[in-house]
């Protein structure tokens, strides 16, 4: 029987899911389908009990529905619960249980750029204090790196900082991370500044960054934000976004499936569908 998949969110708008997830199955050899189901937040209820009725096997889940969702499942995993929020949910012998990809998904794609794949004690600094945000600090967390977190609304940094306390970290104003960005083996953008369509903004000045500096940008819509291209001018090793969306998805499809996906035929279908 053809299994059945998919996403909900709102709006979906052009999620490159869908696309990915399919290339992936037809790689697999998976008799599989992923729908994208674009669900407000009024009808989120009546959505969850549609897809428990039609017998869904699992399904992905995007904004703003990520902490919303947790009130309908049975259980949630140790991942979940750190972040407080779930983007992939297993259905499996009537149970729902959340789980979150994304900051594994991160990690899998930084690991490898960084000398010896470790960052215990590694200084990192992340720009940004939104959803991806958490997933970066709590990866980070589990590397134990030695972690400072600087946002435009200084207060959601420190809130951060205060809800992954257990952790070593610290909020600093962003002029304080502009004048101290020699000191941090890695800078990761976690905003939305330069994306597409508004690809010419930065988040951060690059004037005190030194050359041996990891610069990683979550987005991948420019494939190269400003921040990144400005980077690899002055030489830096740099990392954008794509690796942890493939990763999250087929670590997504690893606990519905039990089977490991190939990830550079997804990253490839990804690529293709870029604007
Ligand atoms: P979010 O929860 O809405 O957070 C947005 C963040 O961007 C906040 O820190 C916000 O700062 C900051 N920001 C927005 N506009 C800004 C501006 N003009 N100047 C300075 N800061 C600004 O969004 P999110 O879910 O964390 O996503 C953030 C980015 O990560 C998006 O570009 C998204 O596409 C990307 N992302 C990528 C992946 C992936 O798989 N590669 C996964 C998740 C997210 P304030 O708090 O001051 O508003």
């Amino acid at each position: 029987m053809t299994r059945q998949f998919g996403l909900i969110g709102h709006p979906l708008g052009h999620s490159k899911s869908p696309v990915m997830h399919e290339a992936a199955y037809k790689d697999m050899g998976l008799d599989a389908v992923y729908c994208a189901y674009d669900i407000s937040p009024q009808e989120l209820g009546n959505a969850i009990r549609t897809m428990k009725v039609q017998g869904i096997d699992g399904f992905n889940v995007t904004i703003p529905h990520k902490v919303a969702i947790i009130d309908y499942l049975d259980e949630i995993d140790e991942d979940a619960e750190a972040m407080g929020a779930v983007n992939t949910v297993v259905c499996q012998d009537g149970r729902w249980v959340g789980k979150n990809t994304d900051a594994d998904g991160y990690i899998e794609s930084l690991l490898p750029v960084v000398s010896d794949q470790s960052l215990t004690g590694r200084r990192v600094l992340v720009i940004g204090a939104g959803g991806a945000a958490r997933a970066v600090i709590h990866a980070l967390g589990k590397q134990r790196a030695t972690i400072s977190v600087s946002n435009r609304t200084a207060e959601k940094a420190q809130e951060l900082a205060q809800l992954f306390s257990h952790l070593t970290i610290e909020a600093i104003p962003l002029n304080e991370a502009e004048s101290t960005l020699g000191t941090y083996d890695v800078l990761i953008n976690t905003t939305s500044v330069g994306m597409y369509p508004d690809t010419s903004k930065q988040p951060i000045a690059l004037d005190r960054l030194k050359q041996a500096t990891i610069v990683s940008d979550l987005i991948y819509n420019p494939y190269e934000t400003a921040l990144l291209q400005e980077a690899k001018q002055r030489g830096n090793r740099i990392l954008n976004g794509i690796g942890m969306f493939v990763n999250q998805g087929a670590l997504s499809i690893e606990h519905w499936t039990g089977r490991k996906p190939n990830r550079k035929c997804m990253e490839r279908v990804v690529r293709m569908h870029l604007t």
